[in-house]
């Protein structure tokens, strides 16, 4: 499997790192080597100094396609989840400025934990999903999938004219405001409105 990660599509994030909006989605890979395990800890990377968190709601890919109409898209995702894009932001701030490919930034392993996912039928509205980050019992990050600039369906089918979808794929939506640094013995908590879908700790 794989793991699409989309950036900058929630305005304020886009804000905090002086990113201009984009016209269009923007999307990065990591493999499947960045999941983490489950029940093990986020073990802090000797290659960096300055890990952030970004939570984001997570689709899974329900079935194979390449380009998948946007009205059609729906039918390849039945299950939604949260996780974090951990992302060495002092090695990416320097691939950005050298307009080098981001990979050492933010596909290193176990970079991309994942919680348990929800089915689409316990949401009324995808539009209008309430998740969020808490660390050391404190609301660091909450979003909601209203202010995506690219909903769930644009993405799906804007990604699938590039890269064919599998089955057991992941696609990671973006981060809302509130990014930060991870610190050595943080405990994280992932949530979809009062569902906490995944736990771990940094060491
Ligand atoms: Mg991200």
């Amino acid at each position: 499997m794989k793991i699409i990660c989309i950036g900058r599509n929630y305005a304020e994030h886009a804000k905090e790192l002086n990113n201009p909006l984009p016209s269009k989605p923007v999307f990065f890979m990591k493999p499947d080597t960045a999941l983490l395990p489950p029940h093990n800890p986020f073990f802090y990377p000797s290659f960096s100094s300055d890990i952030h968190y970004e939570v984001e709601l997570v689709m899974k890919v329900s079935k194979n396609g390449r380009s998948i109409a946007e009205k059609f898209a729906h039918k390849y995702y039945q299950e939604i989840g949260v996780g974090i894009d951990f992302t060495a932001r002092d090695l990416q701030t320097e691939c950005k400025q050298k307009g080098l490919p981001w990979e050492i930034a933010k596909a290193f392993d176990f970079s991309a934990p994942v919680g348990q996912f929800l089915p689409k039928s316990e949401f009324k509205d995808l539009n209008n999903i309430d998740f969020g980050l808490k660390i050391n019992d404190e609301w660091r990050q909450k979003g909601n999938s209203k202010d995506m600039i690219f909903s769930f369906d644009r993405i799906i089918s804007y990604v699938s004219q590039f890269v064919m979808l599998r089955k057991g794929d992941y696609i990671f939506t973006g981060t809302p405001e509130g990014v930060g640094p991870a610190r050595i013995n943080d405990h994280f908590e992932l949530f979809i409105g009062s569902h906490k879908l995944l736990e771990f700790n940094v060491k």
